[in-house]
C-alpha cells in the first residue's frame, strides 16, 4: 500500500497536478493532505476542487482558517495577509464551507496527521529544531506523525530508548520498534532553497518513507499572480526556493 502525503498547496494548482501527475504514475493507493490548500498562490479555488476529490484526508491549516475567517489574519505578515485577503474574495461558498468544516487532526493507519505540532494544533507551534522534534514525540501516542506548516521537509526517527536523529537522505527505512515524525514539506511554495514541490511518500509493503521532489512550471504560476496583482515578494521566492 502506498500513501502520498502532502501539504502546504498554497493556492499553487500547477505544482499540485504535477504532483498528482506523479503519484498516479507511481500507483499511489491513498492521499493526504495536510492543510494550507490556499493562501499565497493564485488559483486557490482549483486547489479546493481538486483536494476535496482527490485526498481521503483534508486537515486544517492556518492559511485556510484565516481564509474563512476562523483565525485572524491579524498576525500574518502583511505578504500573507493580503494574499489571504485577495483568496477570501475568490473562494465560492461551497469551498469556504469545506475549509471550515475540516478537522485538526485524524488518525488513519496509525498515523497521526496534523498541519502543525500536534500537541496543540490549533494553535500553529512550528516544529524546526531537534529540540521541538524531541518534545513533539511526547504530544502523540500513535506510532507515526506526518505534519507540514514550515514548508521545510524532514524525517525525525525516535529509538525504542527515547533517542532522536534526523535522517539526512531524504528517505528512511521504518524500523520496528522506531517512531517517526515527518515534515513533508510543501507542494506550494518550498523554503528549504530547493523551489520543486515537496511531499512525503510511505510505502508500507517496503516499510519505507521518502522525501520526494516534483519539478512544475513555476513561471505560468508566477504569471498568474502578478495577473492578480499578488505581492512580488510571493512571486519571487517560488523559483529560489525560500
Ligand atoms: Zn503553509
Amino acid at each position: 500500500m502506498k500513501t502520498a502525503v502532502i501539504s502546504d498547496v498554497h493556492g499553487n494548482f500547477e505544482a499540485l497536478r504535477a504532483v498528482l501527475e506523479e503519484i498516479e504514475r507511481l500507483d499511489v493507493d491513498d492521499l493526504f493532505s495536510l492543510g494550507d490548500a490556499v493562501g499565497y498562490g493564485p488559483e486557490p479555488q482549483a486547489c479546493v476542487d481538486l483536494l476535496r476529490r482527490e485526498a481521503s484526508v483534508n486537515i486544517m491549516g492556518n492559511h485556510d482558517a484565516a481564509a474563512v475567517g476562523m483565525t485572524d489574519a491579524a498576525h500574518f505578515n502583511v505578504n500573507a495577509r493580503r494574499a489571504v485577503e485577495w483568496t477570501r474574495r475568490t473562494l465560492d461558498e461551497e469551498a469556504a464551507a469545506f475549509l471550515s468544516a475540516l478537522p485538526y487532526t485524524r488518525c488513519r493507519e496509525g498515523i497521526l496527521l496534523a498541519h502543525a505540532s500536534p500537541g496543540e494544533p490549533g494553535a500553529w507551534h512550528y516544529v524546526t529544531t531537534m529540540e521541538d522534534a524531541a518534545l513533539c514525540f511526547d504530544s502523540f501516542t500513535e506510532e507515526s506523525c506526518f505534519v507540514g506548516h514550515t514548508h521545510v521537509p524532514f524525517i525525525v526517527s525516535q529509538r525504542p530508548d527515547g533517542s532522536v536523529e534526523a535522517t539526512e537522505s531524504g528517505g528512511s527505512v521504518l524500523e520496528e520498534g522506531c517512531r517517526y515524525l515527518v515534515n513533508v514539506g510543501s507542494v506550494g511554495q518550498p523554503r528549504d532553497r530547493d523551489s520543486r514541490a515537496s511531499y512525503a511518500l510511505v510505502d508500507t509493503g517496503e516499510g519505507t518513507v521518502e522525501i520526494r521532489r516534483v519539478p512544475y512550471d513555476i513561471s505560468k504560476t508566477q504569471e498568474l499572480m502578478r495577473r492578480h496583482e499578488l505581492p512580488p515578494f510571493l512571486i519571487e521566492r517560488l523559483e529560489s526556493g525560500r
